[in-house]
C-alpha cells in the first residue's frame, strides 16, 4: 500500500480533489440534481427490450457513429439541428472533456465564471488546461457587459458558460452568449444541462447556432430525462465540430447497451419529460416558501435552489441528514443546495428543515 502522494503523477494533478457529491442512501435524495420522478413500467419494459435486441449483436463492436442516436436527438431538439450537428457521450462530462481536449490541453486557457459546475474544472485540470476564473456581477447574475470585459481581460482559448448555471440557478441570457461569441475568437460553450427547466424556451442557446462555428451547446439526458443512470449527454454545434471531437474520442465510445437505451428512451420523451412541470413547480414552492423559515434563496431556473442565512452549512447538512434528507453542500458561505424532487419529497425537505427551528437561518 501507498498513497497517492508517493506516486509519479503529473506536477499539475499533485493536491487536486476529484469530484466528490458524497453518495448516500437515503429516502430523500436531493443533492445532486436528478429527477426524482423515475421512469414508468412500460418506458422500462421498451428499453428492456431494445436492450435485449441489442445483446443479440453484442459480439460486434457498436456503430461508431451512433447514427440513429444522433438522428432522435437531433428530431427531440428541434430549431433545424440536424443529425450532423449532434455528438454525444456517456454523459455530457465525456462531452465536455472531449472538448477540451480538441480546443483545450497544455499551454492553452478555459474562462469560466465560478460558483459553477465544478467539472468544468476538473475536467480542464485533467487535460492540462489552464482555467482562468472569470468574475460575475452581484447576486451570482451575469451580464454581457463583465463576460465581455472578463474575455476581454484574460483572452482564453475557451469561454465556458453555464445556462441555467449550477449551483446558482442563474438563467443566461442569449444576450450574454451572443456578446461572448463576439468578443472571441476561442470557442464558446454553454452548457445548457438544465434547459428543459427554463420557464420558456425562448432563452434557448439552440437558436443562436445558425452562423455561429465556434458555439457549443450541450445538453444531457440526465436531468429532464431521468436518464441520469445510463450516462447519456451531447451537443449541438457546427458539423465540423463534431470533426473535431472524433479525433480525441475513443472509438466506439458509445456502448451498444447505451445506444439502444437512449434511443428507446427518447421514443417516449413526453412520458419521461412529464414530471418536469411538477418539478419547477416544487422548485418555485421552495423558492415561495423559503423565506418564512429564515433562509434566502436566489432565483432558479433550474431543478434546484440555492439558498443563504444559513448560519452553519455543514451543521444544517448533516442536521438534515438525520432527518433522512440529503442536499448539497457545496462550501459557498453561509448556503446550501437542494434539487426540487416530487411534492411529496418537496414537503419534507420543506418540514425537515423547518423542525430546525430558530438558529439555523441566520
Ligand atoms: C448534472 C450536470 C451535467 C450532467 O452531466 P452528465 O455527465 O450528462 O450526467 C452537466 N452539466 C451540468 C452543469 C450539470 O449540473
Amino acid at each position: 500500500m501507498t498513497s497517492l502522494a508517493d506516486l509519479p503523477i503529473r506536477d499539475d494533478l499533485r493536491g487536486r480533489e476529484p469530484y466528490g457529491a458524497p453518495q448516500r442512501s437515503v429516502r430523500i435524495a436531493l443533492n445532486v440534481n436528478e429527477n426524482t420522478h423515475g421512469v414508468p413500467d412500460d418506458v422500462a419494459q421498451d428499453i428492456v427490450a431494445a436492450i435485449a435486441e441489442a445483446v443479440r449483436t453484442i459480439h460486434r463492436y457498436p456503430d461508431r457513429e451512433f447514427t440513429v442516436l444522433r438522428e432522435r436527438l437531433a428530431g427531440y431538439l428541434g430549431h433545424g439541428v440536424s443529425a450532423d450537428q449532434v455528438w454525444a457521450g456517456n454523459g455530457s462530462n465525456e462531452v465536455i472533456q472531449q472538448v477540451l481536449q480538441a480546443f483545450g490541453g497544455p499551454g492553452r486557457s478555459v474562462l469560466g465564471f465560478p460558483p459553477t459546475y465544478s467539472m468544468h474544472s476538473i475536467l480542464a485540470a485533467g487535460t492540462g488546461t489552464r482555467w482562468i476564473d472569470g468574475r460575475r456581477d452581484a447576486e451570482f447574475e451575469l451580464s454581457a457587459e463583465t463576460v465581455v470585459a472578463e474575455i476581454e481581460r484574460t483572452r482564453p482559448d475557451l469561454v465556458f458558460l453555464c445556462g441555467p448555471n449550477n449551483p446558482t440557478g442563474t438563467p443566461l441570457g442569449l444576450d450574454v452568449i451572443e456578446a461572448a461569441y463576439a468578443a472571441t475568437d476561442g470557442m464558446v460553450f454553454v452548457d445548457a444541462a438544465y434547459a428543459e427547466f427554463m420557464p420558456t424556451d425562448e432563452d434557448n442557446a439552440l437558436t443562436l447556432l445558425p452562423g455561429r462555428e465556434r458555439l457549443l451547446v450541450s445538453r444531457t439526458m440526465s436531468k429532464a430525462f431521468a436518464f441520469a443512470g445510463a450516462r447519456v449527454g451531447y451537443l449541438a454545434a457546427d458539423p465540423a465540430v463534431a470533426d473535431a471531437l472524433r479525433l480525441v474520442r475513443l472509438p466506439y465510445h458509445l456502448s451498444a447497451l447505451t445506444q439502444a437505451a437512449a434511443i428507446a428512451a427518447l421514443g417516449h420523451a413526453d412520458e419521461l419529460l412529464a414530471g418536469v412541470d411538477e418539478i419547477k413547480e416544487q422548485r418555485d414552492r421552495i423558492v415561495a416558501e423559503l423565506p418564512g423559515l429564515g433562509y434566502s434563496p436566489w432565483r432558479s431556473s433550474a431543478n434546484f435552489v440555492l439558498f443563504g442565512g444559513v448560519a452553519d452549512p455543514a451543521r444544517t447538512w448533516a442536521e438534515l441528514l438525520d432527518r433522512e434528507v440529503l442536499v448539497r453542500n457545496l462550501g459557498i458561505p453561509g448556503t446550501l443546495r437542494v434539487s426540487a424532487g416530487t411534492e411529496v419529497e418537496t414537503t419534507e425537505f420543506l418540514a425537515a428543515l423547518a423542525s430546525l427551528g430558530d438558529g439555523a437561518g441566520a
